[in-house]
């Protein structure tokens, strides 16, 4: 194996995905138990503030801003004490907060999104979308674990969120992140693609299923593959990642090809399952499809891996 360092991770595919352009400087190895404190006393602090699961962000003219100062966090029912640290920009500490605001009772000077709308519809920049991934995912695991997992006592945050404590065993538990593996099969001419229930009419998309304890990324792809689609894969390349804040995912995109290309698909999963030509697949990302079926939107990993594809040369 020929092993090269290459110098321009900047091209690397993950990187065009939604929820990938998040700038912040973590300072991991920096966060004391009191560092959200110490943050909230800076005057340049700014903060991402929830809401009942959506992102708060302020009519700008014709775009949106979606930081808010520590005053004006206040002001919008931030619960302060409840915030998380995501650490630091050219600007000062970043953090967020759930606001104590109703979605559908909230101020004019405020609107609510959710997540998806904020990236799909490129309401806020790639920074903020990646930042929105953070803040989301840590937000939403502080939230679920409250309690000891271990003795069920109420635990207590630390380390800016990235730890809880309990003080009556004295575990310490740490945020998780579920990985999920997403394939595309291909062959030279065709890519599987399937369709579930609850995807927007015309929608079919690459498979995924949640990647198992004691399971590699390619084993998952390649069970996932054959229980929805009946399909045996052989080789499994990875291709890209994306954060995925619902609530605390990350997804691996691979491609698989495949040993047989007779489907049979678990209809209690999927709606339909077929392979699709390469024109037609570039028709449906172009919206140009005859039927009207779409690949799904622009930020979505599964749309960089069926267009990795599409534009990729066939191998003879
Ligand atoms: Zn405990």
């Amino acid at each position: 194996m020929v092993f090269r360092l290459f110098d321009a991770p900047l091209r690397e595919p993950s990187q065009f995905v939604g929820f990938s352009g998040n700038h912040i400087d973590r300072q991991s190895e920096n966060r004391a138990d009191d560092c959200v404190e110490t943050a909230l006393t800076d005057r340049s602090a700014r903060l991402l503030l929830i809401c009942g699961g959506k992102l708060l962000l302020k009519p700008r003219d014709e775009a949106f801003d979606g930081w808010f100062g520590v005053g004006e966090s206040e002001a919008h029912g931030a619960r302060l004490s409840e915030a998380i640290l995501l650490g630091v920009s050219e600007s000062g500490p970043v953090l967020a907060a759930p606001s104590g605001l109703e979605p559908d009772h909230l101020p004019d000077t405020v609107k609510a999104f959710d997540y998806r709308s904020v990236y799909t519809q490129g309401l806020v920049d790639e920074a903020a979308v990646g930042a929105l991934a953070q803040a989301a995912s840590l937000l939403a695991w502080n939230v679920s674990h409250r309690f000891c997992s271990k003795c069920g006592a109420e635990s207590a945050m630390r380390a800016g969120g990235y730890r809880r404590r309990c003080p009556a065993c004295g575990t310490e538990h740490f945020p998780r992140t579920d990985p999920v593996a997403i394939m595309l099969t291909v062959t030279r001419e065709r890519c599987l693609l399937g369709r579930s229930p609850h995807f927007a009419p015309g929608m079919y998309s690459a498979l995924a299923g949640f990647i198992e304890p004691g399971e590699t990324i390619e084993d998952a792809v390649r069970r996932e593959t054959l229980e929805e689609a009946g399909i045996r894969l052989g080789r499994v390349v990875y291709h890209a990642s994306q954060p995925w804040p619902f609530p605390y995912s990350l997804m691996i995109g691979c491609f698989g090809e495949p040993i047989n290309e007779d489907i049979q698909a678990d209809l209690n999963e999927l709606e339909d399952c077929r392979w699709f030509l390469r024109d037609e697949v570039r028709s449906m990302l172009e919206r140009t499809h005859s039927d009207g079926l779409i690949t799904p939107p622009k930020g979505a990993i599964a749309h960089h891996l069926i267009r990795a594809w599409v534009d990729s040369e066939p191998a003879d």
